[in-house]
């Protein structure tokens, strides 16, 4: 059977999450917001229990952190939501780079089309952007630097850190994707400065369709962003709809179990990447990686293997390893990743790279002996 190395794109459900929001599904029918009666309160109590535990992981305040259906979703709150102050400040210069996922790439392409002026960092051939090319571009009317943590497709880490630390005392806002991070990276989200960040829980074995916005303040204020959709007061009306109380409730949990078990899955992450590149280099593939490896996280592999069609690769090792050539978000229609692209990695290389990727509830040696017999498929491709 095939073994399940596209963590990137969705990990699967931890069983002691899926047991918690069980319970909540069959025990708690209440809608959070509910004011009279006790199954509204006890709804209510799941909810904040989960935001404690959110907040707990990333080392924030429970007031500071929003649900939100997922990172698309708190990204264009972010990027969208700070229109008006830009509009009233006359701030409206944005800086982000052009290896974001397409939820910024597209809404920052949106503000463009609203009169915002866009600055797209490109990353060198490591597959990272440089922290003074970032700042650099700042100017006096520049509203908002978006930069992401971890690249989806290349596991590259950006220096996040030194440009949180340059903004701190600047007029500029910082929004962080740690979508592909938030669960790994811990103690470097946690002396991040920042003003915003955005997070989903599928990314680290929590259910899909639940997200975060973590909102920070400065001097005591939050970042001035608005709703962009109109309706109720929940999340005090920055992200309004009925609150999914049992999917937050996994969330809630997923960012319990990160907290409690992210060294050590750091170490096992760390394990089976040494061990592909051993499998890599003693099965005589010829292969070059995507990103340099001493920025990356333990947990992807961006691989060209040369003189090999990445679609034929996928199509033909399908039984033995479900990996990918590119984000989901994007793989539907094949079009040559932007991000290798950008990163100056020529089309017919491209052509020939998948992305793996991994994490926790899978078997170790599962994993590896079928990586092993996906390597001697890629050899007789090769031929
Ligand atoms: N940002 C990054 C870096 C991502 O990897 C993803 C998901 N691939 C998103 C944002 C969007 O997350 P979601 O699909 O959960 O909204």
């Amino acid at each position: 059977m095939s073994v399940y190395l596209d963590y990137n794109a969705s990990t699967p459900i931890d069983p002691r999450v899926l047991d918690v929001m069980i319970e909540v599904y069959r025990n708690d029918p209440g809608n959070a917001d509910s004011r009279t009666h006790d199954f509204g309160e006890q709804a209510r109590k799941v909810t904040e229990n989960a935001r404690k535990q959110i907040a707990e992981l990333l080392g924030v305040t429970p007031e500071e952190v929003f649900f939100t259906s997922g990172s698309t979703e708190s990204n264009n709150i972010v990027i969208q939501g700070l229109k008006d102050y830009a509009e009233s400040t006359g701030k409206k210069h944005i800086i982000t780079t052009a290896i974001e996922h397409k939820s910024v790439l597209n809404t920052v392409k949106y503000m463009e089309s609203q009169g915002f002026d866009v600055d797209y960092v490109s990353p060198d051939l490591s597959g990272r952007v440089s922290a003074e090319d970032v700042l650099s571009r700042v100017r006096e009317d520049t509203l908002l630097v978006s930069i992401m943590h971890v690249n989806n497709e290349t596991g590259t880490i950006q220096p996040v850190k030194e440009i949180g630390d340059a903004l701190a005392d600047k007029d500029v806002f910082f929004h962080v994707d740690a979508t592909q991070s938030c669960s790994k990276l811990v103690d470097q989200i946690r002396d991040l400065h920042y003003d915003m960040l955005s997070m989903s829980a599928h990314k680290f074995r929590g259910p899909q369709g639940i997200g975060a916005l973590i909102l920070r303040r400065r001097n005591c204020k939050l970042p001035p962003v608005k709703n962009v959709y109109f309706g109720g007061q929940q999340e005090h009306g920055l992200r309004p709809g009925t609150t999914p109380v049992a999917l937050v409730a996994g969330m809630g949990k997923a960012c319990k179990l990160a907290q409690a078990e992210y060294k050590e899955e750091a170490i096992e992450n760390k394990a089976i990447r040494d061990e592909m590149l051993n499998l890599l280099k003693k099965e005589g593939v010829r292969y070059e990686l995507n990103g340099d490896p001493q920025y990356c996280i333990d947990s992807t592999l961006n691989i060209c293997f040369d003189g090999v069609s990445s679609e034929a690769l996928m199509l033909s090792t399908k039984q033995y390893c479900a990996i990918s050539n590119g984000s989901a978000c994007t793989s539907r229609s094949y079009d040559p990743s932007y991000v290798l692209a950008a990163m100056g990695i020529p089309v017919e290389k491209i052509e020939s790279s998948v992305r793996i990727s991994w994490g926790s509830g899978v078997n170790k040696r599962n994993i590896l002996d079928n990586f092993k017999k996906m390597l001697s498929v890629i050899i007789s491709l090769a031929i």
